[in-house]
């Protein structure tokens, strides 16, 4: 086993502190990255908290994960020491599914091994994610990351931009298309500029008077302020698409009457409590409401080739480990413009 050390919540109600841990040793198909960077997602709050349920504890959360290749095992292909390379949400998945073979991974049936607070395919080890110095991950689930692009903000295109480019690209979101993107945070930041950068008529819905002109600068051509009634009345009926970033419960059906006609809501964000939907909210206009999980390993290559290729990474704020508690809560308040990004040299 290799010892290394990172910041874990030993139980839902503590603070991230240091903790020192083993990873696994590194096999024939594994690559071992020094990490640089780790971007801080919604989600990694969500599971400390465990307020999806189910988290297992110590949980070493992360999964932004930007770094160097230390090590690699005999039978490596991709990957030379020295190179860099990123991991997302997934280390791991059963490989043999439906899902895996057409390259959506993150649909595995067999049980996909997530970044933490999962499993190995043993079923057994623990993962542990990128708040930490090291991680040993299947070469196949590593990214090549262009050395042209500021590394700190790449980091969060492992998942919030990848969750955020994935439903533009199924849905075929751009030219002509007016598209809603709601809730301006890590996801919502990288919704705004892929829409942008596919030619759709981007609109921000927020509730953030304060983020109108940063809305405009990464590239929406509106902003409405949810919680002023007419503001919200203007774009009734309005949008093909609406992409829902939104973290905390919140009125769908409120949203899905700002659809046109087979107009689709797609969620990307994962509150942690049902949501009530009134069936004439999608019968009215026969609207969609649609979901999307991060995105497979071919698509989340293609991404990242297409932010080097046109110039786009995340707005980031970096940190240092020791105020990773203080940055969760400024994220709760939607204090964040627009990623946390840990720098990994404070740990
Ligand atoms: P974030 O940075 O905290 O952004 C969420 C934004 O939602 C806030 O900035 C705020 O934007 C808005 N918001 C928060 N509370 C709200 C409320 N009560 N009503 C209306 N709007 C509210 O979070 P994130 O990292 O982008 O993650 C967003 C969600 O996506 C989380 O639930 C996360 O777990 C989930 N997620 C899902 C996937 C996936 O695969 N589908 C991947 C990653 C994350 P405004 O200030 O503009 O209103
Ligand atoms: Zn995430």
């Amino acid at each position: 086993m290799i010892e290394t050390k990172g910041y874990a919540a030993q139980d839902a109600k503590t603070a991230l502190a240091p903790w020192s841990f083993q990873r696994r040793e590194v096999e024939a198909d594994d690559v071992q990255i020094n990490i640089l960077y780790c971007g801080v997602c919604h989600s990694d709050l969500h599971q400390i908290r465990n307020e999806w349920g189910g988290s297992l504890f110590p949980m070493v959360p992360g999964h932004e994960i930007i770094g160097r290749v230390s090590k690699i095992g005999n039978k490596v292909k991709k990957f030379k020491v020295g190179d860099l390379a990123g991991v997302g949400c997934m280390v791991d998945s059963c490989g043999e599914c439906d899902n895996c073979h057409h390259g959506l991974e993150q649909y595995c049936t067999g049980g996909i091994s997530f970044t933490y607070n999962g499993l190995e395919q043993d079923k057994k080890t623990r993962t542990y994610g990128g708040y930490s110095k090291l991680v040993v991950v299947k070469e196949d689930f590593a990214l090549h990351v262009s050395e042209k692009l500021p590394l700190k903000a790449v980091a969060p295109l492992l998942c919030a931009g990848i969750t955020t480019y994935s439903p533009l690209k199924h849905w075929k979101i751009g030219k002509g298309h007016k598209v809603g993107i709601l809730g301006l945070g890590g996801l919502g930041h990288m919704a705004v500029k892929f829409a942008a950068s596919f030619g759709a008529e981007v609109t921000m819905l927020s509730t953030s008077k304060s983020k109108e002109a940063d809305a405009k600068k990464l590239g929406a051509h509106k902003f409405i302020l949810t919680t002023n009634e007419a503001s919200i009345k203007s774009v009734t009926g309005y949008f093909d698409f609406i992409i829902d970033t939104v973290s905390a419960p919140h009125n769908y059906n409120l949203y899905l009457s700002l659809l046109k006609t087979d107009g689709i809501q797609i969620c990307v964000g994962a509150p942690p409590t049902p949501a009530q939907i009134l069936g004439f909210s999608l019968l009215s206009g026969r609207k969609s409401l649609a979901g999307s999980s991060i995105g497979g390993l071919p698509e989340t290559q293609e991404m990242l080739d297409y932010c080097a290729e046109h110039n786009i990474t995340s707005d980031v704020e970096i940190i240092n480990i020791k105020d990773i508690n203080s940055a969760y809560e400024r994220m709760l308040k939607g204090d964040v413009h627009y990623r946390f990004v840990i720098d990994m040299s404070t740990l």
